[in-house]
């Protein structure tokens, strides 16, 4: 009875949608249960999930059957801290004078194209030019493939800050950047920064709470921005039904950024368990960037690869990145997955999985952290991060079960996002 009423609404349905498709799931991972299913079937019509079936289904003759009997399928990862603009390489700095906007847009035309064929079917752009959020368009448009982009557009910074765009440069190139070039110094200002932001197309603010390791400037740890600028930016964004993430490798900057309501913690080299305690009481999710620590400690040691000045900061702050990620894990605080790509060559963005899993997270929790919980941190949650009916169908798969084998995540063979399929091999 019942697997004829479920035949009957697929009939229906397609008299609502067209042609239905039905995906053989030789494992299933919903991303809500922490339970592996074998033998499922997940039906697709249009860009939605409309069920998922225990077993095998076989529909209507006209239904199309996408055979992943052998593979373990799994919602599309989200990758919640990701540069679209920014490439992996030595030039990196002196692009910032050579390169027009146009350069930078059609090369990250190619990383998006990268990141949704490793499996990332949604990613949060946390600062560019305004390039990323043009990007994003240009996919829902369809006219660039990629994964959905949640766009901070350019991060906010104080004068001198991490996220100041003229770091370094000589005087009268400096100039003096302001609220609408994402750079302020008071309440005000930064209200009126957020503004311009969300205005620029932000569907996410960020800020620079400390200093950063690949800014031209002295201080990789140290804070910026007052308590009551923090405030500011987050009731602003806040007024816009959005939230606020926050850069931060320092211990005082991370608690007033947390004390000032930040929705997440990026990085937060230096966390203390007095943070850790504070971030589980504010609800306040943690974004480790493990993958972008090791990856400038790494290249910090190739000579020339960057600036004097960002070489130290590299070494120190880099490495203290996955320690940091296991106590928070341990004591409680809650995870979502980002691992700063752009910092490192798009595509190896699961790598993140692996380094978790190293120091103490389990598998399981480790998928989760990139799809229902990152979900959940962009604010998709209605949308994306679960396999359920009523979600948008990005859906992946692997050949090994995650759970037993965590680096066959570096092989994703199926991508569908919003019901298309991209990658089938
Ligand atoms: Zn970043």
């Amino acid at each position: 009875m019942k697997s004829f009423v479920f035949l009957l609404s697929i009939l229906f349905s397609l008299v609502l949608h067209g042609q239905s498709t039905l995906i053989h799931c030789g494992q299933l991972i919903d991303g809500k249960s922490d339970k592996v299913m074998d033998k499922m079937t997940i039906v697709v019509e249009g860009n939605k999930i409309t069920s998922v079936q225990k077993g095998f289904m076989r529909g209507p003759a006209n239904a199309k059957v996408i055979d992943l009997s052998n593979k373990t399928v799994m919602p599309g990862f989200i990758d919640c801290h990701v540069h679209m603009e920014n490439m992996y390489n030595e030039d990196a700095y002196i692009e910032r004078f050579t390169l027009n906007d146009a350069d930078i847009a059609f090369r990250s035309t190619g990383f998006a194209k990268t990141t949704l064929m490793a499996g990332f079917t949604t990613v949060r752009d946390l600062g560019g030019s305004g390039v990323n959020t043009a990007l994003k368009k240009a996919i829902n448009k369809g006219l660039v493939v990629g994964p959905r982009i949640v766009s901070a557009n350019k991060s906010l910074a104080i004068t001198g800050g991490h996220a100041d765009p003229t770091n370094g440069y000589k005087k009268d190139l400096m100039t003096y950047p302001g609220p609408s070039q994402g750079v302020c110094d008071s309440p005000d200002e930064c209200r009126k920064a957020v503004r311009q932001q969300v205005k620029n197309g932000a569907d996410v603010i960020k800020i620079t709470a400390t200093g950063g390791v690949l800014s031209v400037a002295r201080d990789g740890k140290r804070p910026q921005f007052t308590e009551d600028e923090v405030r500011a930016i987050v009731e602003t964004a806040a007024d816009f039904g959005i939230k606020v993430a926050a850069h931060a490798h320092g211990d005082e900057g991370m608690q007033r950024a947390v004390i000032g309501g930040v929705a997440s913690i990026e990085h937060g080299t230096l966390m203390s368990e007095e943070t850790m305690d504070l971030m589980k009481k504010h609800g306040t999710y943690y974004v480790p960037t493990i993958t972008a620590g090791k990856s400038v400690a790494d290249s910090a040691k190739i000579e020339g690869f960057y600036p004097s000045i960002v070489v130290p900061k590299a070494l120190e702050i880099g490495p203290k990145i996955q320690s940091t990620f296991a106590k928070a894990y341990k004591r409680g605080v809650k995870i979502a997955f980002g691992t700063d790509a752009g910092v490192f060559p798009h595509g190896l963005n699961a790598l993140e999985f692996q380094y978790m899993t190293e120091v103490g997270m389990s598998p399981m929790e480790a998928i989760r952290s990139a799809t229902y919980y990152a979900a959940d941190l962009v604010d998709r949650l209605d949308q994306v991060g679960t396999i359920e009916p009523g979600k948008f169908a990005d859906i992946i798969a692997s050949d090994k079960n995650p759970i037993e084998d965590i680096t066959t995540l570096m092989n994703i063979r199926f991508v569908m996002k919003d019901g298309k399929v991209y990658k089938e091999e």
